[in-house]
């Protein structure tokens, strides 16, 4: 199937209550105009810089999710543009766009990525160490970013049942911390292997690159 014919097919399939990040990270510019032209706004990339090319060239009423980790001397490139930044896993890191936000004069939306991984190669913030972030004093006083949700990636695995249980644990996670923090609304889980899970377990905004776009060329 083309691109445009993925699109469209995970698109119908998700429920309604369901978002679709398109992850365009290596691909061009003509590539994700294929499935910009299905209609699809919501594209995410995994480079600062490569992202900021994109949007460059691209048309403007596309949002960009920034879904890998990020370097703090990368944030104000994405500062003037990003709609949301996926995988917040440190204050230092949140402080930083916080600063960049407020000289582009924006509040830019980030969730906070949470380690469910059991392995070890996966970015991420502990739940306590998330928890004592939201609920501290310095976390109100950023007027600059809103942190809207949540996000985690399973562990790289065949095994279903431990995928669905690091979702379940993200989910019970945000339960948990929507009752301090009600402006949670996100939990963004779920990729091309594994989003039909993630949705079951309660995500709400699913990351897929693949299974739109092809295989990637591995470097
Ligand atoms: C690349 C990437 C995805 C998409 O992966 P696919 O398996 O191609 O769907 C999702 N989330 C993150 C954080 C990624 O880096």
């Amino acid at each position: 199937m083309s691109i445009s014919e993925n699109c469209i097919a995970i698109n119908k399939s998700l429920p309604r209550h369901v978002a679709l990040v398109a992850v365009s990270k290596t691909k061009s510019v003509a590539e994700i105009m294929q499935a910009y032209d299905t209609g699809q706004r919501v594209f995410g990339e995994n480079k600062v810089q490569e992202m900021e090319g994109k949007w460059q060239e691209m048309p403007k009423d596309i949002e960009w999710h920034m879904i890998g980790h990020v370097q703090r001397n990368k944030v104000k490139y994405m500062a003037p543009f990003v709609s949301l930044i996926h995988a917040v896993d440190s204050e230092r890191l949140l402080k930083e766009i916080n600063k960049q936000a407020k000289k582009n004069d924006r509040v830019i939306n980030c969730l906070l990525q949470i380690k469910i991984a059991k392995e070890d190669s996966k970015f991420g913030m502990s739940e306590a160490a998330a928890k004592t972030l939201i609920t501290s004093e310095a976390f109100q006083n950023y007027k600059n970013v809103s942190v809207v949700g949540l996000m985690g990636m399973a562990t790289f695995t065949e095994n279903e049942e431990q995928v669905r249980s690091e979702f379940k644990e993200l989910k019970r996670i945000f339960d948990d911390f929507r009752r301090i923090q009600e402006k949670l609304t996100i939990v963004s889980m779920g990729m091309s292997g594994d989003y039909n899970i993630a949705i079951e377990e309660g995500s709400n905004m699913v990351r897929v690159g693949s299974a739109i776009f092809g295989a990637r060329n591995t470097i």
